[in-house]
């Protein structure tokens, strides 16, 4: 039995007052949840927030998370953050790859790479996140893009390192825009990152990897996305914005 894990990702928004708030009303709230002990809950804030955030989350069941890294340790890298940076932030996990920065950013499946090896060096958790655009969907590119996605930013991870990667399924053209990937979509691609895991690693290791869905997740669509087997949890980005439409989504779990 894998456990829950739902990451919120805050994207560019909140000054470090707003962050507080949010963590502040999310303690608050999340107490009520009745399986809450059985659910790992990860907070990405931004940069800024993450030093106020690590205080606020403090005794609580919230865990940090940083929304990016750079894979060198220190150096003349202006503007860039190292994993060593965020540990001592206090973060657990970083999301790595988010379409965003593949998009905006120009990441390439190489730079993924060297941060996934970088953060599992640091023994910090690399959320990767893979996904095809719609035109690969209409295309029906979407299980070479997958495959093609996880062979590089899975180079050179050995066995005893793969556990410890959350692997993040994100169509593009469902994030942020309300058109959210349907059950049986989201399912047939968690298989397929699932079996390539095991053509990898061998079956032991991959029924333990933790695959999470992302793309317009809300508290009304989430129970019947869990339903599904391959569907370990959810990579939320405008739902967790707002603590109470957070907690309501957690509490939809199933
Ligand atoms: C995301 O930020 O990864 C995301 C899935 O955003 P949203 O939930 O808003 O679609």
């Amino acid at each position: 039995m894998r456990r829950p894990l739902i990451v919120g990702n805050w994207k560019m928004n909140k000054t470090i007052q707003e962050a507080i708030q949010t963590i502040n009303d999310l303690k608050t709230l999340v107490t009520d949840i009745a399986n809450i002990n059985n659910i790992d809950i990860v907070i990405c804030p931004a940069y800024t927030a993450l030093y106020a955030v690590k205080h606020a989350i403090a005794h609580s069941r919230l865990m940090l998370g940083a929304q990016n890294i750079f894979w060198q340790e220190n150096g003349a890298f202006t503007g860039e953050i190292s994993t060593s940076m965020i540990k001592d932030l206090g973060c657990s996990y970083v999301i790595v790859g988010h379409s965003e920065r593949r998009q905006y950013f120009k990441e390439t499946d190489s730079d993924i790479n060297k941060k996934i090896l970088v953060s599992l060096n640091k023994n910090i958790t690399p959320i990767l996140c893979i996904g095809e655009s719609l035109q690969n969907r209409v295309d029906k590119l979407t299980f070479n893009i997958i495959k093609t996605q996880l062979e590089h930013a899975l180079a050179n991870v050995k066995s005893n390192q793969i556990t410890s990667v959350i692997i993040a399924y994100e169509p593009i053209w469902a994030i942020g825009t309300g058109q959210t990937a349907t059950p049986f979509q989201a399912q047939e691609v968690h298989l397929f990152i699932r079996k390539f895991c095991e053509d990898k690693y061998g079956y032991n290791i991959a029924d333990k990897m933790r695959i999470i869905y992302g793309g317009s997740v809300n508290s009304e669509n989430i129970s019947d996305l869990m339903k599904e087997t391959d569907i370990d949890g959810g990579l939320i980005g405008g739902a967790s914005l707002q603590a109470k439409s957070f907690t309501q989504l957690i509490k939809n779990l199933k």
